[in-house]
């Protein structure tokens, strides 16, 4: 099969790979026929991890069921579904706890949880920027489509990794109607941030970033866009809610957080939420930080030590949750959404590309080039 190979780093190549196969009778196979480029995915492709290369990328995938193994009993060849970008077992300590994030069973290093397709340190697992994924214990990690999943495929597909994802960070924030809320980071989990606030009914919600296609897409559902570029996001933000601050705030930027002039400052955003978010407030950190950075700036960076402001955050009494998504708390109720019309989270696409496409893509998304905001690869027709 055609694949996204990664060659080293800010090279990707589309090769032809051995195609996967049900290795275990709890296997399914998915012809992908909807796969997205993820802001995570950069990190590996500008080679700041350890991503092995000859191994694909991709964790956001949905296609058509063309095989199961015989220990299959809920997922049928033909439906459609999406698949959570981790990979759990459903029945180890973590998973029965509904932290499918963690999955003690399906990383091969016993001192690491949690696994996902295609991602570095995630276990051994083959990306889904391919034409054929095999997804292990299929009938936990399929969540079936109705008929409506050829024409919001773009929908459908942000159920797997971004939709969840932002949404997790209003979690963590604590969002509840009529909060203020403020998001720092415009990118596609940024936004889903802001999508999930504004579904949850926040009074206010703020988005920073500094690329006008992100803004205007946070504007295009009612968000205001703060230019960090041009004025202070902090003072923004205090402005914005009678100098208290905003009732919560998302972390949807990461450790390669960098100031307008490109410099990286991986406690930038944290240190920026502490200030921004109202005594008592919530922080929901998703954006991804990393035990070692290799490629960081300093020692600290490089340690994965970031220089947080904890002495005012504890002093503002603040909540702060991290981590990874636990996409399989929320798929379910974000796939109604969708089908109910209450949702449409392809909003953000900007490139629906063929496979064969995807290393020049690559390219674009990395550069932030204008109007990139969003890459749905589709390594199969879906009909
Ligand atoms: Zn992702
Ligand atoms: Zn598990």
């Amino acid at each position: 099969m055609r694949a996204i190979v990664y060659d080293g780093p800010r090279e990707v190549s589309v090769k032809d790979v051995p195609d996967p196969t049900i290795e275990r009778p709890t296997d399914v196979l998915v012809r992908i026929t909807a796969t997205n480029i993820c802001g995570s995915d950069l990190h590996m492709y500008e080679g700041r991890t350890d991503f092995e290369t000859g191994r694909c990328f991709g964790h956001e995938n949905l296609g058509e069921v063309v095989e199961v193994g015989s220990g299959v009993d809920k997922v049928t060849v033909g439906e459609r579904v999406v698949l959570p970008f981790n990979i759990s077992c459903g029945f180890c300590k973590n998973c029965e706890r509904g932290f499918t994030n963690y999955c003690l069973t399906t990383h091969p290093d016993p001192q690491m949880a949690g696994a996902a397709y295609g991602f570095a340190d995630m276990g051994p697992w083959q990306g889904g920027q391919a034409e054929y994924l095999r997804v292990p214990y299929g009938d936990h990690n399929c969540l079936r489509l109705g008929e409506d999943s050829v024409d919001k495929e773009n929908d459908y597909v942000m159920v797997a990794d971004i939709f969840p994802t932002g949404y997790h960070a209003t979690e963590m924030a604590g969002v509840v109607p009529g909060d203020s809320v403020v998001i720092y980071g415009g990118g596609p989990v940024g936004l889903m941030a802001a999508l999930s606030a504004t579904i949850k009914g926040a009074s206010k919600v703020m988005v920073v970033d500094r690329h006008p296609d992100r803004l205007r897409l946070a504007e295009e559902i009612g968000a205001l866009a703060v230019d960090d570029s041009k004025v202070d996001p902090v003072e923004f933000v205090l402005d914005q809610t009678m100098a208290l601050g905003a009732d919560r705030g998302c972390e949807c930027v990461g450790y390669q957080a960098h100031d307008p002039q490109g410099t990286e400052h991986p406690n930038m955003v944290l240190n920026s939420l502490v200030k921004s978010v109202r005594f008592t407030g919530g922080i929901g950190s998703v954006g991804v930080y990393v035990p070692q950075d290799p490629g960081g700036a300093d020692d600290l960076a490089k340690n994965g030590e970031v220089a947080f402001d904890y002495g005012l955050h504890w002093f503002k009494g603040q909540s702060l949750g991290s981590g990874q998504c636990p996409v399989k708390r929320y798929n379910r109720r974000l796939r109604d959404l969708i089908a109910a019309d209450k949702a449409t989270p392809s909003w953000i696409v900007s490139h629906d590309l063929p496979l064969e496409q995807g290393p020049d893509a690559y390219q674009h998304f990395d550069n932030r080039d204008d109007g990139w905001t969003k890459v749905v690869l589709h390594p199969a027709a879906s009909n």
